[in-house]
């Protein structure tokens, strides 16, 4: 099988000073994995294991201390918080063509404008409603549709994701899943996702490395590392995931019972006057 990205024993320590004092972070130990092409992996991990580190040394915005991250191939890049990066003083229309503009894909202005609108089709975003928009205007589900027309529209080969549902509220989360693997599809594009979110890399992923402190605590097939986690740590990161799933649950079975309540109530008083 080709393979898309080979990461073998990256290594990166911060150094920062704090009062004078010198402090070293190891934020990668040393991580090793390849992925095949079409392959859909999540690196999940919670805060401060490292992921974003490892993004950064993938994406060459980092340079590792020791080993290496190979890309093979285009990569379509959906951060967190999409519009930290980019200028609020361009439209929507720019964001989603600079990529056009600035891989020198030699593309004329009315080919640019043809791919933009087909991009925003695919993330449902109306073109002539939203061309013109600046990056605040649209809401945050539609904003990050709009990050990811942008990481698409240039076909890469793999699509690397930051956390890109976690600021997206609960129900809104699922539409962005399905978009993304709707994307990979049409691509035949291999996914990178680093999440904390387990639920969100369930949806996502056939394949996970669990991460903590740097490191690989286990890794395996979505579907087995679920059933049967080797570690406790990767036991303990599920079961949390399984509360905040059953909070949910439970937050709106009573928010639609309340509600149901609030609306019969009303009702019988109506009928009682009439
Ligand atoms: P994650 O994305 O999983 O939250 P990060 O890769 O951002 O983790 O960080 C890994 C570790 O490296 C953390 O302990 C973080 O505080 C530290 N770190 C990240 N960036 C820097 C930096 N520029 N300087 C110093 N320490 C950093």
């Amino acid at each position: 099988m080709e393979s898309v990205l080979a990461c073998s024993e990256v290594r990166k320590t911060y150094v920062s000073y704090q009062k004078g004092k010198k402090i070293c972070t190891e934020a990668l130990k040393g991580l090793s994995f390849s992925m095949e092409k079409g392959e859909r992996l999540g690196i999940l991990g919670p805060s401060g294991c490292g992921k974003s580190t490892l993004l950064k040394c993938i994406l060459g915005l980092e340079r590792p201390d020791g080993g290496r991250a190979l890309l093979a191939g285009k990569a379509g890049f959906v951060a967190q918080d999409p519009y930290s990066s980019i200028s609020p003083r361009l439209t929507v229309e720019q964001i989603i063509e600079e990529p056009l503009v600035y891989g020198r894909t030699g593309a004329g202005r009315a080919e640019r404008r043809r791919k933009v609108r087909e991009a925003m089709e695919q993330m449902r975003l109306d073109y002539e409603k939203y061309r013109r928009r600046y990056p605040q205007q649209p809401s945050g589900g539609e904003r990050q549709r709009v990050s990811i027309a942008r990481a698409v529209i240039g076909e890469p080969e793999i699509l690397v994701l930051d956390e890109p549902a976690s600021m997206l509220d609960y129900g809104v989360k699922g539409e962005i899943a399905g978009l993304l693997l709707d994307s990979c599809r049409r691509l035949h594009a291999s996914l990178l996702l680093v999440t904390h979110d387990v639920a969100f890399a369930k949806q996502m992923c056939g394949r996970m490395i669990v991460m903590r402190e740097g490191e690989e605590v286990e890794s395996g097939q979505t579907e087995q590392i679920c059933r049967e986690p080797k570690s406790v740590f990767t036991a303990r990161l599920f079961r949390a995931a399984e509360d905040i799933e059953r909070y949910w649950e439970e937050k709106d079975r009573l928010e639609t019972g309340t509600a149901l309540k609030q609306y019969r109530n009303a009702e019988e008083k109506r009928r009682l006057r009439a």
